[in-house]
């Protein structure tokens, strides 16, 4: 018989479960429940008392490791935790949210209990066998995995299961000690990346894009980063478009390049980085190369601003190319907007 553990940890409060840790309950619950196997949670938490009663009404046995050093995201502490889980209940099938804290230790964790790990599961069922589906080559294809080793954890992605809810009740909590190892990293805080303005906006019409072109010298010879940051803002201020990016653009950062403060890896649009699905695209300053195309797949209308003539966006992967300097169109189209407010 299966030993399905669903591996949990709280969130930025450290009372209550993360949304992608209950998900995976949802899924654990239906698992156990095809399968007629018990289920059992265990959290990571500082002191999961307060997170484990709020899932009282699983029906699932819970475990706990507890402590100060689990209050933050660490590898070395997690997998610790997150190993010791496993081995109270000798889980067969460990089920975790692919979110950061446990995508990065969940492979580790398999390694030392001899196991087998996929990620990106969407779904899980059970009949003759466990079966997982996951998406390969950006969501062109799908295939359903089944497998003989054990433990088998599954990384679930965020989003795929409704979160688990259910009315709180008081607990019998089974706390599991830890050996932790030698700590070397300690964790001093979170540092989120400067932005701005919240950029990434997967509701709206226009999806605007920002190339490498923004912070290359431009025919006068100098760079012009600072201003293309003032004329790509206000273009989404006016407009409440999205913003995608190039991946060179991105990039430039890590080469010590001028780059755009308000720009992440996030907003990357293409082959390595997101396939967004907004009516209208605008593409500027972007050579509009194959691996960044195929990023537009769902994009309903694309348009683009070059210099170059010969782009990529020219050679047939945009309905509309405007062979222009994007400083002067967008401060154009920027000034227009702005009097059309008044
Ligand atoms: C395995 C692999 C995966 C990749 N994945 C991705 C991905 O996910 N996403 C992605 O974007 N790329 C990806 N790439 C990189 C991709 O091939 C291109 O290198 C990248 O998209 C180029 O970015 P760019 O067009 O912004 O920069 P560039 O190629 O430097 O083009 C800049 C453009 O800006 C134009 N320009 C400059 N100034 C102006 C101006 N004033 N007005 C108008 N135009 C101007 C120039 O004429 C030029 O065409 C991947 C590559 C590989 C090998």
């Amino acid at each position: 018989m299966e030993s399905i553990l669903v591996l949990t940890h709280t969130d930025e409060t450290g009372t209550a479960l993360s949304k992608g840790s209950l998900e995976v309950i949802t899924a654990g619950k239906m698992l156990a429940g095809s399968l007629g196997t018990t289920l059992t949670i265990g959290i990571v938490a500082a002191d999961a008392g307060a997170a484990a009663g709020t899932v009282a009404a699983a029906g699932a046995r819970l475990l706990a490791v507890g402590g100060e050093a689990f209050v933050q995201a660490r590898f070395a502490s997690d997998a610790a935790a997150c190993e010791a889980l496993c081995r109270a209940v000798s889980a067969t099938i460990v089920l975790a949210p692919a979110g950061s804290r446990f995508a990065r230790v969940a492979a580790a964790v398999a390694y030392r209990l001899g196991g087998f790990i996929d990620t990106h599961i969407t779904s899980i069922s059970a009949g003759d066998s466990v079966k997982a589906s996951r998406c390969f080559y950006r969501q062109r294809i799908e295939a359903v995995i089944t497998r003989d080793a054990r433990p088998w954890f599954l990384l679930l992605d965020a989003g795929t299961h409704a979160a688990f809810s259910g009315a709180s009740a008081a607990v019998n909590v089974e706390r599991i000690p830890v050996d932790l190892p030698v700590l070397r990293t300690t964790v001093l805080g979170l540092r989120a990346p400067a932005q701005g303005a919240q950029t990434i906006r997967p509701d709206a019409q226009l999806l605007f894009v920002a190339g490498a072109g923004w912070t290359k010298k431009q025919p006068d010879g100098q760079v012009h980063s600072v201003e293309a940051g003032e004329l790509i803002l206000g273009f989404l201020r006016n407009t409440s478009a999205s913003l995608g990016s190039s991946k060179s653009l991105v990039d430039q950062g890590g080469e010590g390049q001028p780059v755009l403060p308000f720009l992440t890896h996030m907003n990357q649009v293409g082959q390595t980085g997101s396939t967004p699905r907004h009516h209208k695209g605008l593409s500027t300053c972007c050579h509009g190369e194959e691996p960044h195309v195929v990023g537009w797949r769902f994009i309903g209308e694309r348009r683009a601003i070059s210099l170059d003539p010969n782009c990529g966006w020219t050679r047939g992967k945009a309905d509309v190319v405007y062979v222009a300097d994007a400083f002067k169109v967008i401060e154009k189209v920027n000034a227009i907007l702005e009097g059309a407010k008044i």
